[in-house]
């Protein structure tokens, strides 16, 4: 076996654990009886713990040695190269966090996290901020441990999206308020009620997931390599390309949420299914940090595809032309009197509202950025944990004109706080940036793209993501994938253009 040969089969051994991790989890978050969890939390503890002593041995360090020797003459956009330099840059990475850090972070996890589930259920902030502050206090050790030139938010968001820091969102950002919020403020003026009696109806679950599962396999889920179940709060997840799952959430009345909770998470599963078949276990497809296989690059170009998927081509007139009478088929009497315009405008209403995961296109970002904001502040100590309820109103008041009459549907809705996830929100509104940059440069290269979408179909869309995005795997970061695909770094004219257009038609503004 060559150097990198033996540097690879140690690689292919941590994928293999670390998948084993994943099903675990899946298995925790769909199927398994609550009786379960205490001993699953062993498994997964047991578990961890092997891949991560697996990962910092030091035989690792001798098979990279040895690879980086070899793969030298390489070209540098080589998957070889590409797999050794990235093991390389985490391994040292890693080695860096202390493990009193890692435990510290463990053992406050689940407390925490059950704290904010009560403080949130009682509507008590005050009872969650010292696990808060705790957390917080956790974050900068591990920034200080990884390490940071301007700002320690730059050490945490490297973690979930590597190209960007705070000064460079801080940037975009700002481009992006100055599109959105003139936007909303024509919207809100516009007060053109969209039609809502289609929610009065019930419409049956099996119904549901039939048709959502058709509309998934029409945009390319390949279900011989995937399946879908239910979840309280909805994801993908992948063990290598050949098994990738996906799960929906169901509400009797308000079919939209499976169907694209089910489209959202079916773009993030092609993605996964897409990647070559020659990464499956190698370093391409695990994300060191986060400890757990994957395909895709980074959260924002993960997202830019659940995004695409389930906004720019679920949310469009043409899909609505296309799929609605295949709907109605399924609910013949609930949509008796409906239209495929009448779906496009229902499912496209913009109102600001107090809570993310249910905000339109058009305010969702503005939620995202008020959390980076305030996690940035945290961190760099301009806010202060006792005051956040008070910053929290405040900002929602300036950006989406509405206030939350408690702290439970403020600032104590998102779990990811809680469990120390600091860092994590760009990734949603990077997704969504990139998601209009990517399908701006497919309309670019491949000729008549519209038109097959305006047909309802797809492939010539898959192909192409396929060919420049998904199948790279990890090799590529995501500015990397922008600039090869785009010719430019992260940009909001495309995105903030594309809103512009859709809503001043949907919403009639001049
Ligand atoms: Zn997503």
């Amino acid at each position: 076996m060559s150097a990198y040969e033996q540097f690879q089969s140690h690689i292919a051994e941590l994928s293999d654990v670390l998948n084993a991790i994943s099903i675990l989890k899946w298995d925790a978050r769909t199927m398994m009886p609550k009786g379960g969890a205490e001993t699953r939390g062993m498994q997964l503890a047991t578990l961890t713990r092997i891949a991560q002593e697996h990962f910092t041995g030091e035989k690792t360090a001798r098979l990279l040695d040895a690879a980086e020797a070899e793969v030298a003459g390489d070209d540098s956009d080589s998957y070889r190269r590409r797999a050794v330099e990235q093991t390389r840059q985490y391994y040292e990475i890693i080695r860096r966090i202390p493990l009193d850090l890692v435990s510290d972070k463990a053992a406050l996890e689940p407390v925490s996290e059950h704290v904010w589930a009560e403080s949130r259920r009682d509507n008590d902030f005050k009872r969650f901020a010292p696990y808060l502050q705790q957390q917080l206090d956790l974050a900068k050790r591990q920034a200080d441990a990884v390490g940071y030139q301007d700002h320690p938010f730059d050490a945490l968001v490297f973690e979930y999206e590597p190209s960007v820091n705070a000064a460079k969102l801080k940037v975009i950002f700002g481009e992006l308020k100055q599109g959105l919020i003139p936007l909303l403020n024509r919207i809100v003026a516009q007060d053109s009620p969209l039609p809502r009696n289609l929610w009065e109806h019930e419409y049956p679950l099996d119904k549901q997931k039939a048709f959502g599962l058709e509309m998934a396999q029409k945009i390319g889920y390949d279900l011989d390599r995937g399946r879908l179940d239910i979840a309280p709060h909805p994801f993908e997840i992948s063990f290598t390309r050949n098994d990738v799952r996906i799960t929906t959430r169901y509400n009797l009345n308000y079919f939209p949420q499976a169907l694209y909770g089910t489209l959202h998470e079916t773009g993030h599963a092609l993605y996964e299914q897409g990647v070559d078949p020659s990464l499956t276990r190698t370093a391409l497809t695990i994300d060191f940090l986060g400890k757990y296989p994957v395909g895709g690059t980074s959260y924002g170009a993960h997202e830019s595809q659940s995004r695409l998927w389930e906004n720019q081509i679920g949310r469009s007139r043409a899909f609505w032309n296309n799929h609605f009478d295949r709907l109605r088929s399924y609910f013949p009497a609930q949509l008796a009197g409906a239209d495929p315009e009448l779906m496009y405008r229902a499912v496209n209403r913009v109102k600001p509202s107090l809570i993310r995961v249910e905000a339109d296109e058009v305010t969702y970002n503005l939620h995202i950025m008020l959390r980076v904001e305030i996690e940035m502040g945290m961190l760099d100590g301009s806010m202060k944990v006792a005051d956040l309820p008070e910053i929290w109103n405040s900002k929602m008041k300036e950006y989406l004109g509405v206030v939350p009459p408690n702290d439970s549907q403020g600032v104590l809705q998102d779990i990811h706080w809680s469990g120390g996830g600091f860092g994590s929100f760009p990734g949603y509104t990077i997704g969504n940036i990139m998601s209009a940059q990517f399908l701006q440069a497919a309309r670019r290269d491949v000729a008549g793209l519209d038109s097959s979408l305006d047909g309802g179909d797809y492939m010539p869309l898959l192909n192409w993501l396929q060919q420049n995005i998904y199948r790279h795997g990890r090799a590529y970061s995501a500015s990397e994938l922008l600039q090869r695909c785009t010719g430019s770094d992260l940009t909001v004219g495309p995105y903030l253009s594309y809103l512009e257009q859709k809503f001043t038609d949907l919403y009639r503004l001049s």
